[in-house]
């Protein structure tokens, strides 16, 4: 398989290439790559460029493009995961496979029975570069957007004006995913959100009512948190058409 890299598209506004000291790590430490050997670059504008290494020096790594095409890797349903905070470790399992599956935006949110409520640059940055190379792992044509934590009040008015949004929520006993995605597979762009370990409160089902966000059931076993946005990303995949 040719190794994908995302990187900054100033790179990639002439045919001639030098990569950055990361990706230019990548290519000689630890793939070992030479010249005439073949990557593949992404600027997250949905394009691909091929391109053929030229030289491979301590000093610097540069190539030439070969050929340009649709990168592909996305699809057509534009999926926001908005997540409540978790432990670390349990936030960053779902944003790596939240990008494996094709999420588009992950939005943290600050929620009443979130057991954490502050991220750090530091680990913002670390998270991005999660998010970035599951992305380049599983051939997404872009990179998923991270977004600054938000309040819940904050995240559901955003949600609420942008379009289609559902919650999941345990007790919801009228609506299940399934019977709502029925009734929307050609929307081209969804919000879904996923409550903390402790659950949404009765305060933030009623503001999501208010501003429009459609609760669902996603069955009746209650899922880990990190489970349920993965498991309900897979089935709107699923039911949209984007799982083969
Ligand atoms: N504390 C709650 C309880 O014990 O009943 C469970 C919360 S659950 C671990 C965390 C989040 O996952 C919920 O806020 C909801 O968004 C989602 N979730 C888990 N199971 C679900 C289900 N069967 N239907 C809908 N949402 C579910």
């Amino acid at each position: 398989m040719t190794p994908r890299f995302f990187i900054s598209p100033d790179s990639l506004r002439h045919e001639r290439v030098t990569l950055d000291a990361v990706v230019a790590h990548q290519v000689r430490h630890v793939l070992r790559l030479q010249a005439g050997d073949t990557i593949l670059l992404l600027d997250n504008s949905g394009w691909e460029f091929e391109v053929e290494l030229e030289a491979v020096g301590h000093d610097a790594v540069s190539g030439r493009v070969v050929d340009r095409r649709l990168a592909g890797g996305e699809p057509r349903l534009r999926l926001t995961l908005y997540q409540a905070l978790l432990k670390a470790d349990k936030f960053e399992w779902v944003l790596q496979k939240g990008t494996e599956l094709g999420i588009a935006v992950f939005r943290p949110v600050l929620a009443e029975h979130c057991v954490r409520g502050d991220v750090s640059e530091g680990r913002m940055e670390r998270w991005r570069r999660i998010v970035q190379e599951a992305a380049e792992q599983s051939r997404r044509g872009r990179v998923p957007s991270l977004h600054e934590p938000v309040s819940f009040a904050q995240a559901a008015q955003e949600a609420g004006q942008s379009g289609l949004s559902l919650i999941a929520h345990e007790q919801e006993r009228g609506q299940s995913l399934r019977a709502w995605l029925s009734a929307h597979k050609a929307a081209p762009s969804l919000a879904l959100f996923v409550g903390p370990e402790g659950g949404f409160s009765a305060g933030e089902m009623a503001l999501a009512a208010q501003h429009g966000l459609a609760a669902v059931s996603l069955g009746p076993r209650i899922l880990r948190a990190e489970t349920a946005g993965l498991v309900a990303a897979s089935a709107i995949f699923y039911e949209t058409g984007e799982m083969g």
